[in-house]
């Protein structure tokens, strides 16, 4: 056979998939990369060290197939979410996307609507789109923030099946209240899920909607790995919820879907949960380092409970992006006009960052 490639066009692409762009955030490799919201401190020597022995114990079983209940993972999630939670109410899977596609899986798909308050995740219409169910944006108000009566007014309105509240919300780090979750709960017989991916950099008195759980089974809470806890790599995503809202969810997921070496590594990093969270304070200083510097730089900062800065009043963000690149700094357009988005990285990190947005010059 030729090495000629077919064209999309040639293929036999699902409809509802044709035209539409795949995740696409840039991964070059520049010495200063806060794009994509990681942690940039890697996991401590010593904690790593007993990560791959965890490993190694599984590799000596890895010709049997894993626990396809992940039993021993999800106690541990239990336990690190505390909220007096049992792991019937816990799932995980590769990355908290993943955990999202199982519950558009089992309660979205054709026929149906997604619903969530844009500018948000991303991920979230195009998951959608992949099970053939429908996205459907509400809106926000102009410093991104949501009421809680605006929010059922919307969700009523679009009488959605599933909601998905990002909280806090990426890409603008903006809080959501509580009120919020329990009002657009009580406005739909939908799924309703709380992202809270970054709850993490959330002030210490922040409530999580883990609270709200009892008495409430169609919501959903779902965090990551990949974040606070310096695993992305390892794709470790999980959510609480009801355990008959869990127990559907084993109807889409792939038999075996958690490898035996993603379970051995998330288990061992769960026992050092302390420790792997140990950046936290230090990330959420320089995120508040980065507010305080582009605000002095003449940009507006928005505000932010997670790991990264969305920040206004970029002239032409192309520009400012591509100067940055051409200095080693990665940052994000996620497409906001006249804005971008930086994660807060180690303090070198994010003076490498703060230095060449000054050498770009000052705001518009
Ligand atoms: N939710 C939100 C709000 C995110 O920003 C991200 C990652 N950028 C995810 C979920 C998915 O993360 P992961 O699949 O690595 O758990």
């Amino acid at each position: 056979m030729g090495g000629v490639s077919a064209r999309l066009e040639d293929l036999p692409l699902r409809a509802d998939l044709r035209g539409q762009t795949p995740y696409g955030a840039p991964q070059a490799a520049l010495p200063v990369a806060l794009n994509v919201n990681e942690n940039t401190h890697p996991v401590p020597q010593d904690v790593a060290d007993d990560i791959l022995d965890s490993i190694a114990r599984a590799l000596r079983d890895v010709n049997r197939y894993p626990d396809r209940e992940f039993t021993a993972l999800r106690e541990g999630f239990a336990d690190y979410l505390g909220h007096g939670l049992t792991r019937e109410q816990l799932w995980a899977a590769n990355g908290s996307n993943e955990v999202l596609q199982h519950i558009l899986q089992a309660f979205a798909g054709p026929g149906r609507t997604a619903f969530g308050f844009s500018p948000t995740y991303s991920m979230y219409p195009l998951l959608t789109r992949g099970t053939g169910a429908r996205w459907v944006s509400g809106t926000r108000g102009d410093d991104y923030t949501v009421s809680a009566s605006d929010a059922a007014a919307q969700v009523a309105d679009a009488a959605p099946d599933v909601v998905f509240l990002c909280a806090p919300n990426n890409p603008t780090g903006t809080p959501l209240g509580l009120d919020v979750v329990e009002a657009v709960y009580d406005a739909t017989d939908g799924i309703v899920i709380v992202d809270e991916a970054y709850f993490e950099f959330a002030p210490a008195d922040a409530r999580s909607a883990l609270t709200l759980l009892p008495g409430r089974e169609r919501l959903v809470v779902s965090r990551t790995m990949s974040k606070a806890f310096a695993f992305a790599g390892a794709r470790v995503g999980y959510l609480a919820a009801d355990p008959a809202l869990v127990d559907a969810l084993r109807l889409v997921r792939l038999p075996y879907h958690l490898s035996a070496l993603t379970q051995a590594a998330a288990s061992a990093a769960l026992r050092h949960a302390p420790v792997m969270l140990g950046m936290v304070d230090e990330i959420v200083t320089q995120r508040d380092r980065i507010s305080a510097t582009v605000e002095a730089l003449g940009y507006t900062a928005h505000e932010s409970w997670t790991n990264f800065v969305l920040f206004g009043g970029v002239d032409d963000p192309a520009t400012t992006w591509r100067a940055l690149y051409d200095q080693g700094v990665l940052i994000r357009d996620v497409g906001i006009p006249h804005h971008l988005r930086v994660t807060a990285g180690t303090t070198d990190e994010t003076t490498a960052f703060l230095d060449a947005l000054a050498s770009v010059g000052s705001a518009a």
